[in-house]
């Protein structure tokens, strides 16, 4: 008789890599500064988060968060559909749509539930969904979790998504979903292209900004970016990276934002923002709209990087934003430079299969707006000597120089 529990006892592969020291996740750091971390009691250079403007530890970030806690406590208990709203959601709803030059904007718990309840609200029986290969997991899930038909097309490439528009029935309704900066790639999405050919096929677009809002743009994001933002439907963006806390958002025309927030499942049946997220992330953007050299520090160190990396020989394929992925292709050998960075004091991302195709495996770095020169310095060193010991920056006929064109389908 077969046991649910099988997969569970054939589930070997952690117990493997933590036998060989290799295991890479859930591993608790003791303090995350931002541009540094406490890892095993040891400072390391942190170039493996999210938080791309620096502003975790901001002191008016942190107060902003205590404030919300000492006048509306720790969570509102309750959807933002009943008793979960409070005016400072309504707040940030007016201040993120001004940001973005949208007539609205909608805040959901955490970014995952914005594309999932996104998706699945907008995309019924009869209509099609159509995502780029390297579209986040959340879309993917969204688009899984909706009742219409889920089409991909090859990544960043608009001759395929024109193809694929074109097989899909003319009457059919038709949503086009991509990332803006693709999150492992860490490459930009073409939107002028995309929203061309997305008009030919009168298709609707939505925009995945997790990691281009306070990055591209101005801040404001890919859209900003290109000069597009009147032709995009729907923008999605997240807090947990730039806006330093947790949560996220969309925005477009006063009624999308409405039919949404009135038909997704992720906002209506889960508890809405606590205060102190939504408090943050005002304090964020107050620094974002008072002074944007903030972006600047971090697009200066992002292309010090680049061009060092680069240098250095890495394979960092076509990374073009402060996400620089390093390709190195063989498992252990990612989970050998994941460590031996690290030993050397320096945390990095390992992704490895099923994350990634077989032999497409990497290290993700990312960069952000409080790095020094002496953190990237200190980085470049070890990233040198680890780079040379495991022969991971390749040189001629290297075994590693063809997959620059292949990035990972994540
Ligand atoms: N979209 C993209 C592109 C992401 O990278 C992420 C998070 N890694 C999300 C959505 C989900 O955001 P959140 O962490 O707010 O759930």
């Amino acid at each position: 008789m077969a046991d649910l529990f099988d997969k569970i006892h054939n589930f070997t592969a952690v117990k493997e890599a933590r036998a060989q020291g290799i295991y890479p996740y859930f591993l608790p750091l003791q303090n995350s500064e931002g541009a540094t971390a406490t890892f095993e009691g040891r400072e390391v250079v942190m170039i493996g988060s999210n938080n791309y403007l620096g502003l975790t530890t901001h002191p008016k970030v942190r107060q902003a968060a205590m404030d919300a806690i000492a006048q509306y406590g720790t969570s509102c208990t309750g959807s933002r559909f009943l008793n979960g709203t409070l005016e400072l959601h309504l707040e940030l709803e007016r201040r993120l749509a001004r940001f973005m030059g949208a007539e609205a904007a909608l805040t959901f718990t955490t970014g995952y539930q914005a594309n999932v309840g996104t998706i699945t609200a907008l995309v019924g029986k009869g209509d099609y969904v159509i995502c780029d290969k390297e579209d986040h997991a959340s879309i993917i899930d969204g688009c899984q979790m909706s009742y219409g038909e889920m089409r991909r097309f090859s990544h960043n490439d608009v001759s395929s998504l024109d193809a694929v528009l074109a097989r899909i029935p003319e009457n059919a309704g038709k949503l086009v979903v991509v990332d803006g900066v693709y999150s492992m790639g860490g490459d930009i999405a073409p939107l002028p292209q995309i929203v061309a050919i997305c008009k030919k096929h009168g298709a609707r677009i939505m925009v995945d900004d997790a990691h281009s809002i306070g990055v591209l743009g101005n801040g404001r994001g890919t859209a900003a970016h290109f000069g597009v933002e009147d032709d995009i439907d729907v923008t999605m963006g997240t807090f947990s990276k730039s806006f330093a806390s947790v949560g996220g958002y969309i925005s477009g025309k006063a009624d999308t934002v409405e039919y949404i927030q009135h038909a997704a499942r992720s906002l209506i049946f889960s508890a809405s923002l606590p205060p102190a997220n939504a408090a943050t992330v005002l304090a964020c953007l107050d620094i974002l709209e008072a002074d944007t050299s903030i972006i600047e520090n971090l697009w200066d160190n992002a292309e010090y990087m680049r061009t060092n990396l680069k240098q250095l020989g890495y394979n960092i394929g076509r990374s073009n934003t402060p996400i620089i992925p390093l390709i190195i292709g063989d498992y252990m050998r990612t989970g050998m430079a994941w460590r031996g960075l690290l030993n050397g004091g320096v945390y990095t991302n390992p992704v490895v299969p099923p994350g990634v195709p077989p032999n497409m495996s990497l290290l993700r770095t990312s960069y952000t707006a409080t790095h020094t020169r002496q953190h990237l310095d200190r980085a470049l060193t070890v990233l040198d000597e680890v780079g040379r010991a495991l022969d991971l920056i390749p040189g001629e006929g290297s075994l590693y120089e063809a997959s620059a064109e292949a990035l990972p389908v994540l």
